[in-house]
């Protein structure tokens, strides 16, 4: 998208760079995900976040009433694009993205005090208990259990596919609160530490390789968790009202294009250089469609996700916007990671394949490229969580289209 900033707002960039030039270190760099596809370790998520939320933009969502810092959609792009293009790494996105605006909406202002400024100034890292082993897509079928006990709640169940269970500090979660009547009816929204006995956390190995320590994902155990009642979210029974409304924030919340735009002029520099070695890539027409294509998709993408902006500015919510969002930018996202590999072949692969065979030289591909594999198959998993293409469709189907 061609965007005509005004002077304000290429001062603002400025101000962007200048911070990254100083705040974004190489330590971050080097041990990011961009970088590696490995996650940061927690000091130093804590230390990205802390540097963001001292300028006061962690929470960069957030209304000004509540600490966020008042941008426009352009300023909220500019942004964006400025840290994609730095190689600046992702935030942690469950507390300040997610849990807040459910928070802002349904808390008690008790509430609002207690969770919110730990959130701005990055105290404590957040994730998302939702998905049950049995009850994702048809997240309503949840079964973990939550029984009254005078001023408490005691928990039983299990949590899976838990992004980041294993450094945060709390959790949101859903349980279920009554059997009576819709499945929806009887589920609360409840916080709670990771720290409260009974809770235990077990990672999950996945394809790209990330294991030990610093897996992503992680199962969930939760044994007799006592927690007190008033860390309940909104009215007892009523927590898929909460549970949708933070599904739009999840969907839509980070954008999408300007991390794709910055993927997509690397993919364009690796055909034109021919990574692979071979320089006739650049020239061929059916990769000259491809990436036409390609970036025609992202064009559409910076349309909606401006859309988006300007209704969160507006104090309106997203809606099935971030449905679409979600849809095309995953979809989008996953097509570039692919190309990306086609173009870098063998090179994409991780780091001991391209070791010459008994030796301990230094990778042989171009430099990078070891991390395209892993990456691709870190990214299949854009198109299923937070409610898989499938289930966006059928939103679209029933929201937008009235099908
Ligand atoms: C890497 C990763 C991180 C995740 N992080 C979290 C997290 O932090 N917290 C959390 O709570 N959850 C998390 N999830 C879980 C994620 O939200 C679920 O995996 C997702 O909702 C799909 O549920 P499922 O895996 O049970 O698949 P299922 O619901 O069993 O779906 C299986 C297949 O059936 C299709 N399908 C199901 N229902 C329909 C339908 N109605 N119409 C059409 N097709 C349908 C799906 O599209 C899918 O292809 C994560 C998942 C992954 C992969």
């Amino acid at each position: 998208m061609h965007m005509n900033f005004t002077d304000a707002d290429r001062a603002f960039q400025g101000e962007v760079r200048d911070w990254l030039k100083v705040n974004l270190t190489p330590e971050i760099v080097g041990e990011s995900k961009v970088a590696r596809n490995a996650h940061m370790p927690k000091e130093r998520l804590l230390d990205w976040q802390k540097r963001l939320a001292a300028k006061g933009w962690l929470c960069t969502n957030w209304p000004k009433e509540y600490g966020g810092p008042g941008w426009s959609p352009t300023q909220k792009y500019i942004f964006e694009m400025e840290m994609a293009n730095a190689g600046a790494p992702g935030t942690s996105p469950f507390g300040p993205k997610m849990c807040a605006p459910v928070i802002m909406k349904f808390g008690t202002e008790e509430q609002k005090r207690r969770y919110l400024p730990p959130m701005l100034h990055s105290d404590l890292i957040w994730c998302q208990g939702y998905s049950e082993p049995g009850s994702g897509s048809d997240l309503a079928s949840l079964r973990t259990r939550a029984v009254r006990d005078g001023d408490h709640y005691v928990i039983n169940g299990s949590k899976t596919w838990t992004t980041g269970a294993h450094i945060a500090d709390w959790m949101f979660c859903l349980v279920r609160t009554s059997t009576e009547g819709k499945p929806q009816d009887g589920i609360s929204f409840v916080v709670f530490p990771m720290s409260t006995p009974g809770v235990k956390v077990e990672p999950i190995v996945t394809a790209d390789g990330n294991r030990d320590g610093n897996n992503e994902v992680n199962q969930v155990f939760l044994d007799d968790v006592r927690i007190p009642v008033d860390q309940r979210i909104g009215e007892e029974n009523k927590g898929w009202t909460c549970a949708k409304y933070l599904l739009e924030f999840e969907r839509g919340g980070n954008p999408y294009s300007p991390r794709l735009r910055s993927s997509f002029e690397r993919l364009k520099r690796m055909v034109g250089e021919a990574a692979n070695g071979d320089a006739k890539l650049g020239r061929d027409a059916a990769w000259r469609e491809k990436l036409a294509r390609t970036e025609i998709e992202i064009a559409g993408l910076e349309m909606f996700e401006m859309e988006f902006y300007s209704k969160l500015t507006g104090g309106q919510n997203p809606g099935p916007l971030s449905s679409m969002i979600k849809l095309r930018g995953t979809e989008v996202m996953q097509q570039v990671q692919e190309y990306a590999v086609d173009v870098a072949a063998h090179y994409a692969a991780p780091f001991p394949n391209q070791r010459k065979p008994n030796s301990n030289e230094e990778p042989i591909g171009p430099e990078g490229s070891d991390v395209l594999a892993p990456r691709y198959f870190n990214g299949r998993k854009m198109t299923i969580y937070g409610g898989s293409s499938e289930v966006q469709r059928g939103i679209m189907a029933k929201a937008m289209l009235g099908l």
